[in-house]
């Protein structure tokens, strides 16, 4: 039998070396929980990014992928298929909107909202043609086009790979002030997340995302929210925006949309929005495809039958308070919402993530200091308690000295 070592050193020789990841192999899953090739067994605290809020290989979303597979995959958008429009109805239903435009990943649906807004900026707002701005937050996670990076502030995500697009303003995020100064008569869009996952489970000030729509709402911007990590349950609303009643004019969703199966992601927005786009306008060969469709029904099926949302935040909120109750010389803050938690600690997580690891939690260090916790929503309280004692042995223990 070959070892986590031996496949980590055959892959390495061909892949590019654009991750780090924890030296573990996987090769099963199911549930909350995942098997790597030795056989030995790991809760899943990542959830691949919050892909996987329905658990690994849910039954019912595999079954729908394997009836469509038999079927139908791809007819390209020059044809119809039969399982796009229920998809995107059930999108509008749960969400709230009158239209969906679906692609594939979460990237691709943000650079559709950059699209569909710049558009509307011209063709509704009446902004002068290639002035378009729109403004996003210091510290976001849009994505790894070069358009998207070109607007990152982190240093690593553009260094290297410019020249960068126009037409973005940065300013700091959780700072109201900063957003109206930054307000010109060009501005089209304010492209937000309403908790910065990635920026290592940021979690702005209440009411923050609440005063942000109504500057927009005066201004006459757009308010693009990208809820690709924390939308679908994972806070503990099916979206996040939902604790502020702030609700977007563009939604960006992805990730959880397909429970892991496949890279689905969409925009909704309403008619007056959506109706700048035209045929010929923009387009994806993959997106919208029956395959997807099947999958991303089922997906979200099971997100509303299972209530998982609501699972999410009375599991969440409990987690949290329990993670608070670890008394440790280098756990600084315990934040987040639903079951999207991050422990800032005043050293680096790496090490700690390793440890985890090596008593059979999969955790990931975002942004240096912090560790996220976002298990699949489907997971038990008792799953947490047998969790609870390895994380707090492993945090209490200082590893730079
Ligand atoms: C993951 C993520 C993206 C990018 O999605 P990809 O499918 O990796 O392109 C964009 N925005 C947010 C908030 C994300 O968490």
């Amino acid at each position: 039998m070959k070892s986590n070592k031996d496949y980590i050193a055959f892959t390495d020789e061909f892949s590019a070396h654009n991750y780090h990841p924890l030296p573990v192999v996987l090769t099963r899953g199911q549930g909350i929980w995942v098997w790597d090739v030795e056989g030995k067994k790991y809760l899943d605290m990542l959830s691949g990014y919050s892909a996987l809020n329905q658990g690994h290989c849910h039954p019912r979303i595999a079954q729908a992928m394997k009836n469509q597979a038999d079927k139908l995959t791809l007819t390209s958008r020059a044809f119809h298929n039969d399982q796009m429009g229920i998809f995107l109805e059930k999108i509008c239903k749960l969400a709230g909107y009158e239209k969906v435009l679906p692609m594939n990943s979460g990237a691709e649906a943000v650079e559709t909202a950059i699209k569909v807004a710049r558009k509307w900026g011209y063709y509704k707002k009446k902004v002068k043609q290639n002035s378009a701005e729109i403004i996003v937050c210091e510290n976001n996670f849009h994505g790894r086009t070069t358009t998207i990076v070109g607007f990152s502030s982190d240093t690593q995500y553009h260094d290297g790979f410019g020249p960068f697009a126009p037409g973005f303003t940065i300013i700091p995020y959780n700072d109201v002030r900063a957003f109206e100064n930054a307000i010109t008569e060009n501005t089209i869009g304010f492209l937000v997340e309403p908790i910065q996952g990635e920026g290592g489970v940021i979690v702005p000030a209440d009411g923050y995302l609440r005063k942000c729509y109504e500057i927009c709402q005066k201004n006459n911007v757009l308010l693009i929210a990208d809820e690709i990590q924390t939308g679908l349950g994972r806070t503990g609303k099916l979206f996040a925006y939902e604790y502020e009643g702030a609700k977007p004019d563009i939604l960006i969703i992805g990730k959880a949309l397909s429970g892991g199966f496949y890279p689905v992601s969409a925009i909704a927005c309403n008619k007056h929005i959506m109706d700048v786009i035209k045929p010929g306008d923009h387009g994806s060969t993959f997106g919208g495809n029956p395959l997807a469709s099947a999958i991303g029904i089922a997906a979200l099926d099971v997100i509303v039958e299972e209530n998982l949302a609501q699972h999410a935040y009375d599991l969440g909120n409990w987690f949290m308070d329990e993670l608070k109750k670890i008394e440790s010389p280098i756990i600084k803050e315990v934040r987040g919402k639903g079951l999207l938690v991050g422990i800032e600690l005043t050293e680096k997580a790496r090490p700690h993530c390793e440890k985890l690891m090596g008593l059979g939690i999969l955790a990931k260090e975002t942004h240096e200091m912090v560790v996220r916790f976002a298990p699949p929503l489907i997971i038990q309280k008792e799953d947490l308690e047998w969790a609870l004692p390895k994380i707090a042995d492993v945090l209490k223990i200082r590893v730079t000295v």
